[in-house]
């Protein structure tokens, strides 16, 4: 049986987004309806409320708009994100692009201005460490499974 693929929450329908909205994806929730792959959101498995004020990576920590240290819960977050990818045997994952949890080769300053740097998020980050191979919904055209 082939190991499932862990998918960021609001790319499944999830209203776990910040704003306490989703970004729900047709193809992202075709996978999960197939039991293809398991939704998870780093953010509120780390203890973040939704809706929350956005946050994003400055340096090593990560702080929300108000300036607010939310490092402790993406940390955890991210964390428990890996224990569910050991459990169920996960090697990929497709996360949101440009999270500071979920984004995967860019993400934002830590200006709240929009502005992009290369960089991965905290959950996305810590996948890769672990050899799980993860891509933004953006590329889900050159996902194998969906071609
Ligand atoms: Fe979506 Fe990831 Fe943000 Fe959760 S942390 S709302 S799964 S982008």
């Amino acid at each position: 049986r082939k190991s499932p693929i862990l998918v960021s929450a609001c790319l499944a329908g999830i209203f776990c987004r910040y704003d306490g909205k989703t970004n729900a994806n047709e193809t992202i929730l075709e996978m999960v309806r197939s039991g293809t792959a398991i939704p998870f959101c780093p953010e509120v498995h780390g203890g973040l409320p939704t809706p929350r004020p956005p946050c994003e990576i400055q340096g090593a920590s990560v702080l929300d708009c108000h300036g607010n240290d939310c490092t402790n819960a993406f940390v955890r977050g991210a964390e428990e994100g890996l224990r569910l990818a050991h459990l169920v045997g996960c090697t990929e994952a497709i996360l949101k692009a440009r999270s500071p949890s979920c984004g995967s080769g860019i993400i934002y300053d830590g200006t709240f201005s929009g502005t992009r740097i290369s960089g991965n998020g905290c959950f996305a980050d810590l996948l890769m460490k672990n050899g799980i191979r993860v891509r933004s919904e953006e590329t889900i055209s050159s996902f194998p499974e969906n071609q």
